[in-house]
């Protein structure tokens, strides 16, 4: 069936945005809601009850029978409870919405997991609306629900959330980046975190995906004979998208639509059944939200079209797995500061904040690798696929000759060839799409935001961003620091700074460059010898999560965050506790199941060939036949000797789920990988339990 035009007025028509603010509530109110919205402040409660009343007629005239505080709870996806509208009074139904179900909301915390800070006895967990981020509508087969967003935080107010540290981590950067502007000569203004998040996923045939007990359970294909034909040809990489995929991706992007999510681009990826949908950027808080709203459309749409979207990191073993790449910039009183520009002076306010995100990443790369650490990620990060478990940063080559200049010019008089000098010398134009655009590098600098590449596509993007955030509110304060220590401060007028104003920046940004250019790195990141010259530079390399998570139990890095005011602590232990278990509770899983599947599904099926080859066999010594009988002794070892180490495997897999190290569990499902895999090519396809790569892979 045809879709209705889509209308730019129905953009965001499920959205209490500006358009329904302004019909929905009287001038006063709709100004002072404007200005909370803006200011990034909490709801006035003087305005709570008719901002309430609104909300709710707006939800109801869109069908909305039921509302939800949305929250974004540390199991990494998202929480609601519903509650209707309906209440009785005196006997007689009413439909009502207060003030204070707007603001606060009670649901019980005792089943999210805490990591220690909800003591048992004291259960209760606060939800409270955030306003920077709009309450919407969401929408199913027969109705409707109000959805507010919100911050979740237990009683004592620490954070049960990823939300709450990913907005406190955007206060500690405005705070440095004011203090940093002020010597630039700079108004106080608005700082803004700026977030595209590229989502790539698969899909995978429902009649397929219904019968893999490790696709349902785990996300990912725990066995799969590679398929004759992969991604060798890649032909699949933006090529002709078919009818019924982009079908399905019409009606995701109209979902999106009416919920003000801009989804930009849609494409096939690498590996065959991968695609990506893309958004335009838009302010962090909110672009998060969106994400996690992008993957629950992408899942709940691709059932109507008798498909299964998956978002695990890696479904299939050696073919690509899929990634969310973070887009992220910083902008200030609306100009984003990783955009060049074209004067001395805007030029080297660009070269102090990249300058400060070099050092943030050097300093830190521990804390950003942890944050993206998991047991979908590790089978992209640091294992066959890029980009390495190596945070560096990709600068470009144009870029990279910028900074090597600066490093080496001059202040004062003496000013060496090639030297360049800040307030002087102007940087040339950087292209934003340079053609040698690196797709290996971890942390990218592509033309006026960094991409950050290394987060996997089921990762919600609070945890990556608001550790940048937080680590660049470090270095933007240092550097402020600095130079308010060297005198300069004051002098500077907006639009001309004096040459001590430059002279003093310039020193500290060659120091900066000297300590931390070591984790520039502008070669191929697929290169083994790129993980051998790293370990040179001393950059960490945490290969598996369990080693990545130990950066948050650093003494440094606990200190970190807590003079920053993003977590105390105690939360970021908790964190550390929480991460930790879902870990070792997501590999206990595919363990189980592999063991599982492999005893009830492949084994029987190997026995009946197995036994099907010994009949055949026994009956044709039984005729006296002369030839086959070789054939069928030949097959009989190799059944046999499969059948031998499937058992051995599966036995071998029991013991290590009976043990506590998880990655024994890994070794010993590696090993029946192996076996099963190597199996699926000696049963008849008819008698092989499990749909194959071949089937899956090829949608139509
Ligand atoms: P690709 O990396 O696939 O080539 P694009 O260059 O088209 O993709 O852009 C990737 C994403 O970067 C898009 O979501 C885009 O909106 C986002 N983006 C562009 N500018 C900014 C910015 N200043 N801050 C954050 N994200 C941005
Ligand atoms: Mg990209």
């Amino acid at each position: 069936m045809m879709e209705e035009a889509r209308k730019v007025s129905d953009f965001g028509a499920d959205v209490f945005g500006s358009e329904a603010i302004k019909t929905y509530l009287s001038k006063d109110t709709a100004k002072k809601l404007q200005a909370t919205i803006q200011d990034g402040k909490p709801l006035d409660p003087s305005i709570a009850g008719e901002v309430a009343h609104a909300i709710k007629k707006w939800a109801m005239d869109r069908g909305a029978t039921h509302y939800t505080h949305w929250f974004l709870p540390m199991t990494g996806s998202t929480a609601e409870k519903h509650d209707s509208f309906l209440e009785m009074k005196d006997g007689e139904p009413i439909m009502s919405f207060s003030g204070k179900n707007l603001i606060v909301g009670e649901p019980d915390a005792s089943s999210f997991p805490s990591g220690g800070i909800r003591s048992t006895f004291e259960a209760r967990g606060y939800t409270a609306w955030d306003p920077t981020s709009p309450a919407f509508i969401k929408r199913h087969s027969n109705g409707a629900t109000l959805c507010i967003p919100t911050a979740f935080c237990a009683y004592t107010g620490e954070a049960l959330d990823k939300k709450t540290p990913l907005l406190r981590s955007m206060q500690a950067l405005d705070k440095s980046l004011k203090r940093l502007m002020k010597l630039f000569g700079k108004e106080p203004a608005h700082t803004g975190c700026t977030l595209g998040a590229e989502q790539e996923y698969f899909l995978v045939d429902k009649k397929y995906y219904e019968k893999r007990p490790d696709l349902v359970l785990t996300g990912r294909t725990l066995f799969g004979a590679p398929s004759a034909k992969g991604q060798q040809l890649e032909d699949h990489y933006f090529g002709t998208i078919p009818d019924r995929i982009l079908s399905f991706m019409n009606d995701v992007e109209r979902e999106l639509w009416r919920l003000g999510i801009p989804a930009k681009t849609r494409h096939n990826e690498v590996a065959p059944a991968q695609f990506e949908l893309a958004p335009q950027f838009e302010e962090l808080n909110l672009a998060t939200d969106h994400n996690m709203l992008v993957m629950d459309t992408l899942r709940n749409v691709a059932d109507k079209y008798g498909l299964k979207c998956l978002l695990h990191e890696k479904p299939y073993a050696g073919i690509n797995g899929s990634g969310k790449h973070n887009n992220w910039s910083v902008s200030y009183g609306g100009k984003n500061l990783l955009d060049p520009g074209s004067n001395p002076d805007e030029n080297a306010l660009f070269l102090t904040v990249l300058c400060a995100i070099i050092e943030a990443v050097d300093k830190h790369a521990d804390i950003l690798r942890a944050s993206v650490a998991g047991a979908g990620n590790d089978h992209r990060l640091g294992a066959n696929e890029a980009p390495p478990a190596v945070i560096s940063i990709y600068l470009g080559d144009q870029l990279a000759e910028v900074i090597d200049r600066l490093e080496k010019g001059a202040g004062g008089k003496t000013k060496k060839a090639d030297a360049m000098k800040l307030g002087v010398d102007i940087l040339p134009v950087l292209p934003k799409d340079a053609t040698d655009r690196n797709r290996t590098s971890p942390f990218a600098f592509t033309g006026n935001k960094f991409e950050f590449r290394a987060p996997g596509s089921s990762v919600c993007c609070a945890g990556p961003t608001m550790v940048l955030n937080t680590i660049v509110a470090e270095s933007v304060e240092r550097i402020a620091i600095e130079l308010e220590k060297a005198g300069v401060a004051g002098k500077a007028k907006a639009g001309e700074h004096t040459a001590a104003f430059h002279n003093a920046l310039q020193k500290i940004l060659q120091e900066i460059l000297k300590t931390h250019k070591r984790v520039i790195f502008n070669g191929n990141g697929y290169e083994a010898g790129w993980i051998e010259e790293a370990a040179r530079r001393g950059l960490p390399n945490a290969t598996n999560t369990l080693e990545a998570l130990k950066a948050l139990t650093k003494k440094e890095n606990l200190a970190l965050f807590k003079k920053y005011g993003v977590m105390t602590e105690r939360e970021l232990k908790s964190r550390y506790e929480i991460l930790l278990e879902e870990y070792v509770t997501r590999v206990r899983i595919e363990g189980a199941c592999a063991r599982d599947i492999a005893s009830e599904m492949v084994l029987p099926a190997v026995k009946e060939e197995y036994s099907a080859t010994v009949k055949a066999f026994s009956l044709a010594e039984k005729v006296g036949v002369c030839c086959g009988t070789s054939a069928l002794k030949e097959e009989l070892v190799e059944i046999g000797s499969g059948l031998d180490g499937l058992k051995a495997n599966i036995k071998k897999l029991d013991e290590a789920l009976n043990g506590s190290d998880p990655l024994a569990v890994l070794v010993a499902m590696k090993a029946l990988r192996t076996t099963v895999d190597s199996l699926e090519h000696k049963v008849a396809d008819a008698k092989w339990p499990l749909p194959k790569y071949r089937e899956m892979l090829f949608l139509y």
